[in-house]
């Protein structure tokens, strides 16, 4: 688990831990301490087989996950997803297929809405909208149509290979992280999966609203990797790449390695420094 972060390595050593059960973004910090306290020690060195995540969206990109087995070698597995005022987890990935498989379909009744409207939207095949849970079977105090906040895209509901008859989905991010920019909705993830694929970057980025909305363009905070210079082109060919990926315009400010302040829980991408 989570906590402090350098008991937790130390631990690992001296246990021989060969599996982690955290959030996709906790491999960072757990990186930044070995860099920081651990010299000498790589995150390989760790011996770590597993990664087990959840929590937070993210895993779905193919680029973290490659940078996490890259940097680790480990095998990452999208799991743990779970609302906890409903029910713990009820979705992971198999061996067939890295997307989540809703398992709890004799439970759980689940709904997608529209999440500024409320209206219902089918779950079928390339559906996105905010998964709405009813409990089935419970003996106290059940939750009728009860909303997670998690905006989901359902990718396929046919029967997997594995055997599963439930839904599998990606979960796109948090309703109250929605960003609205020239009409498009903007998620932490989708600005995720531009910043992981360059390698100048650490991954690690803020999206930091300074004003009110109306959103004309989408203001970004990454981190430049351990020794790379923020020169202008490196700037302008992400910008360049995050308009050709999401259609909008990003106002991107590079930083420092370790600018950012290290969160063990989970963590906040969008910064409303307006309010
Ligand atoms: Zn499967």
């Amino acid at each position: 688990g989570v906590g402090n972060t350098e008991l937790l390595i130390r631990t690992i050593q001296e246990v021989g831990v060969t599996a982690l059960s955290c959030t996709p973004s906790y491999p960072a910090v757990l990186e930044r301490v070995i860099a920081e306290k651990f010299p000498g020690l790589s995150p390989r060195d760790l011996g770590l087989k597993l990664g087990l995540f959840g929590g937070e969206a993210g895993l779905d990109d193919p680029a973290l996950r490659s940078r996490l087995k890259e940097t680790w070698g480990l095998e990452p597995r999208n799991a743990n997803f779970g609302v906890s005022d409903v029910f713990s987890n009820f979705a992971a990935q198999c061996e067939h297929d890295t997307r989540l498989h809703f398992i709890a379909g004799d439970v759980l009744h689940p709904e997608l809405i529209d999440p500024d409207s409320g209206e219902p939207i089918p779950v079928s095949d390339g559906t996105t909208g905010e998964l709405v849970l009813t409990h089935l079977v419970r003996d106290c105090q059940p939750l009728v149509r009860f909303r997670t906040g998690d905006i989901i895209t359902v990718d396929a509901t046919n029967q997997c290979r594995c055997g599963c008859t439930g839904f599998r989905f990606r979960v796109v991010g948090r309703s109250d992280d929605m960003i609205v920019v020239r009409g498009l909705n903007m998620f932490p993830t989708m600005v995720a999966a531009v910043v992981t694929g360059f390698k100048e970057l650490t991954g690690d980025y803020r999206i930091v609203l300074d004003q009110p909305p109306p959103f004309d363009v989408l203001p970004v905070h990454a981190e430049l990797a351990p020794g790379v210079e923020a020169l202008h082109g490196l700037s302008a060919e992400i910008e360049k790449t995050f308009k050709q990926v999401l259609g909008v315009t990003v106002r991107l400010t590079l930083l420092p390695t370790g600018s950012f302040e290290v969160t063990e829980g989970k963590t906040r991408r969008v910064i409303r420094s307006y309010k």
